[in-house]
């Protein structure tokens, strides 16, 4: 079972806060290569998922596998390990460090940094070290050759669209398999969202079968670039189908409605 059609296989996933099901007995599947939009009125359980599928949160129940493995109670700081990377609606950039620092953060998950490990391995890890480097430098220049440019300058000289590509730079870099988008529009105009959602949508072509789930609020956006929309409504799937269809459905106007 080496390469399952099916990236990420969530079943029965539950997340439960006291007494609110955040997630309620989710069913999701994602295709290699796809990018998903997961939509839904507020508090529906989007952040939620995106929470419990990257380890921050631990699920209450049912299962996460990615690629074939059970991830379900991975820990978050090992996720970049399993193929997994997010970007997070707030930026988490480390402003004094340069684009090239920041970027090579997101790297390190691919690093097993263990002591007993170097012990043995120094030479390779330094030669691996090495090379992301040199992959950091080489995604920069396919991804925004203009940022490029600004390698070593620290990350608080960026202006936001900037900032926002080395965050995702920062999340590709490792080579996920699956990246977690987290509301992309946020703090930028339409325009600068559009553009950058053109990068990602490029870079990712060059990346092979990199597939993508986005949670947004803009649904322009979420029209224009997903293959396929999950709906939630309070922790549970309500609808799922291209962006088109489910917006057309009525079930899905009557949960945007009541919010
Ligand atoms: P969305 O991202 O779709 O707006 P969330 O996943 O943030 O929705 O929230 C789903 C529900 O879970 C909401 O009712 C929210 O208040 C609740 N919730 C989210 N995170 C926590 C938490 N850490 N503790 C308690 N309740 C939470």
């Amino acid at each position: 079972a080496a390469s399952p059609a099916r990236l990420l296989e969530c079943r029965g996933l539950s997340v439960r806060f006291g007494g609110l099901m955040a997630l309620n007995e989710l069913d999701i599947d994602v295709g290699r290569g796809e990018v998903l939009g997961l939509i839904g009125p507020n508090g529906s359980g989007k952040t939620t998922f995106f929470n419990v599928v990257s380890g921050v949160y631990a699920a209450s129940a049912g299962s996460i596998r990615l690629d074939g493995v059970d991830i379900t109670r991975a820990q978050a700081q090992n996720l970049s390990a399993h193929g997994l990377a997010r970007t997070f609606q707030r930026s988490r950039l480390c402003l004094p460090l340069s684009v090239f620092d920041n970027i090579a953060l997101g790297a390190q998950g691919r690093l097993d940094s263990g002591l007993w490990h170097n012990l043995f391995r120094r030479k390779a890890f330094a030669t691996e070290a090495r090379t992301m480097a040199a992959e950091a430098r080489e995604l920069l220049h396919v991804f925004s050759p203009t940022l490029a440019d600004k390698l070593f300058e620290p990350a608080i000289s960026l202006g936001m669209i900037d900032r926002r590509r080395v965050e995702i730079c920062r999340a590709l870099v490792g080579r996920p398999k699956l990246v977690l988008l987290d509301e992309p529009s946020a703090g930028m105009t339409h325009d600068e969202t559009d553009q950058l959602m053109d990068e990602i949508l490029g870079v990712r072509r060059s990346l092979g079968d990199l597939t993508i789930i986005i949670v947004e609020h803009e649904m322009g956006l979420i029209e224009r670039v997903t293959d396929r929309c999950v709906v939630l409504n309070y922790g549970k799937k309500i609808c799922e189908g291209r962006f088109r269809d489910v917006a057309a459905d009525p079930v899905v106007r009557e949960a945007y409605l009541g919010q």
